[in-house]
């Protein structure tokens, strides 16, 4: 496994909107294994390989954003005022390091009021986003020569291998990205016309990919994701789903899209016979592309193969890295196979 390319993926800043630095390192490597490779207006990457003539579209995709902030302001006191992009949660905002995109990169801090200053009250009240800035340690008149509203600022953390698993920021999705370009690679040749889009905006509603699937219009879809696993600290929400380096998840449902059955079907029975781990998520909650891969143009067959993740919107996101290798396996056999659940 390229662990380099994963890193420089992962540790790469791309709030929704802003995702042209993972799009730089995405680019070259679709060209690699791609015949041409488009970006859209709204800056989604799209890698084609012609099937033969006539061919269905397989459209495949990833996001490259992460969550988020963005300025609103900078105060008096040269504190940066922002508002999230994306779903933080706050207990896990305050305390880091961040960049601050401005005229320049400014390092800063997520600062709020002191643990030593609060009373008991205020200890005692869930923390907003509201009461939290960004420090980049300058007074207000140099911040603002170098910061405006409308930048945006990203979290500061290197990839690191922990014990048997990866951890860092934004492997939700920048390891889905990683599974997607491993998988072209490793395919063999197709009978669909792939599609490989790197989709921006995933985190504020899954807005590129409409815009790829609205232009691709595909037969097949299928979207690459992490998930979030149960098997973490504290009691499990709905009983154990998934659990990290038990395999590739199949997403079969969240509240964004429910899978095609076939396509389900297909999934499994290749991770039979390439003897591929798998489980399957199965949530009320969340949402991932594969919703706008299915409702495009005409609807398309689609479904969901997701890296069990552990502490997702986080900067201490953790995977398995023999997950990571199940699910570029899983996606490189539905490369080769698509053409089998093609509607109609
Ligand atoms: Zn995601």
């Amino acid at each position: 496994m390229r662990l380099d390319l994963l890193r420089a993926l992962a540790e790469a800043p791309g709030p929704p909107g802003r995702e042209d630095r993972v799009a730089d390192i995405v680019e070259p490597e679709l060209r690699a294994t791609c015949d041409r490779v488009d970006r859209d207006p709204l800056g989604s990457l799209v890698g084609v390989r012609p099937g033969p003539a006539g061919a269905p579209r397989l459209l495949l995709a990833a996001h490259m954003d992460e969550i988020g902030l963005m300025v609103t302001q900078v105060d008096d006191r040269g504190f940066v005022r922002v508002i999230p992009l994306g779903g933080w949660d706050p207990r896990t905002l305050v305390a880091q390091r961040v960049t601050v995109h401005g005229r320049r990169d400014l390092l800063g801090v997520v600062g709020t009021v002191a643990v030593h200053l609060l009373d008991e009250e205020a200890r005692a009240r869930p923390l907003r986003i509201e009461d939290m800035a960004v420090d980049v340690g300058l007074p207000a008149e140099e911040a603002r020569e170098l910061i405006r509203p409308g930048d945006v600022v990203s979290r500061v953390r290197e990839v690191a291998e922990m014990g048997h698993l990866l951890t860092g920021k934004s492997l939700d999705d920048r390891v889905g990205v990683f599974v997607m370009l491993e998988a072209l690679r490793a395919a063999g040749p197709a009978r669909v016309e792939v599609h490989a889009a790197a989709t921006v905006q995933e985190e504020v509603g899954l807005r590129g990919a409409r815009v790829v699937a609205g232009r691709v219009r595909p037969h097949v879809g299928l979207g690459i994701e992490t998930n979030p696993v149960d098997d973490g600290p504290g009691a499990p929400a709905s009983g154990p789903t998934t659990r990290i380096g038990e395999g590739a998840a199949i997403r079969v449902a969240d509240a964004s899209a429910i899978a095609d059955e076939r396509v389900v079907g297909l999934l499994v029975r290749l991770a039979g016979e390439r003897g591929i781990p798998v489980q399957f998520h199965v949530s009320a909650r969340g949402g991932t592309d594969t919703r706008e891969l299915q409702l495009a143009g005409d609807g398309a067959a689609a479904a969901c193969v997701s890296v069990p993740t552990r502490y997702l919107h986080s900067s201490v996101e953790a995977c398995h890295p023999d997950d990571v290798r199940a699910c570029i396996a899983l996606v490189a056999a539905f490369i080769e196979h698509a053409h089998e659940v093609v509607p109609g």
